[in-house]
């Protein structure tokens, strides 16, 4: 099995995560899509703990190949979403403390502007203004894929769908640029909420807010 084998990548990834508090507590995960085979995790295991033989299989329609143990994540058919809607060949769901508070001091949608790691996002720039949509959380995962899907097609732009109170959920053309939109949104949200806190609104370009000041 080489390094670049998705069942690999999944569980190094899952690893990595979980050192970033993304995936503590059984939550979370990553799903990756290669030719019309879909890789994850089964629901409620330990991912830093994950082994290649772990995973499930599925076909593009969703069709199950593989089963291991356990049930199939109830996130499947989020991931699904992203593959089905904007061809992302990757798709992570995060529980990050990070995103959550992000959620709670926006209304449907997180918005930033003029922070340098918005370039980490493709098609923004410095100057741009980055948009990801909330949606609110259900009480059973699955039941959050319609708002989503909704979500999803209203902006084009965004690649990554927050949950209200829950987390957030990223993707990407490939693994790599799907692991780097998920650091990028990340350190976003975090820059958001330390930036109120500090009474600086990051929806506001700075040379307006001086602007505002006098
Ligand atoms: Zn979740």
């Amino acid at each position: 099995m080489s390094k670049t084998d998705p069942r690999q990548l999944i569980c190094e990834l899952c690893r990595q995560f979980y050192t970033q508090g993304w995936v503590s507590g059984t939550g979370g995960g990553i799903s990756i899509k290669e030719g019309d085979r879909v890789y994850m995790a089964p629901s409620g295991v330990q991912k830093e703990r994950l082994q290649p033989e772990d995973l499930f299989v599925l076909d593009g329609s969703g069709k199950v190949l593989e089963a291991p143990a356990g049930n199939l994540s109830a996130c499947a058919p989020l991931f699904f979403n992203a593959f089905d809607i904007r061809g992302a060949g990757a798709v992570m769901h995060s529980h990050s403390i990070n995103a959550l508070m992000a959620t709670l001091i926006s209304g449907d949608e997180f918005r930033v502007t003029h922070l340098e790691m918005m370039k980490g996002i493709a098609g923004h720039g410095y100057h741009d203004e980055l948009v990801v949509p909330i949606i609110e959380n259900t009480a059973h995962e699955h039941d959050l894929a319609d708002s989503m899907g909704e979500a999803i097609r209203a902006y084009p732009k965004a690649f990554a769908v927050l949950v209200r109170r829950h987390g957030v959920y990223v993707w990407g053309k490939d693994w790599a640029e799907a692991k780097r939109h998920a650091e990028c949104y990340d350190y976003l949200f975090e820059a958001a909420v330390k930036m109120r806190q500090l009474g600086v609104d990051a929806s506001v370009p700075p040379v307006e807010r001086a602007e505002a000041a006098q």
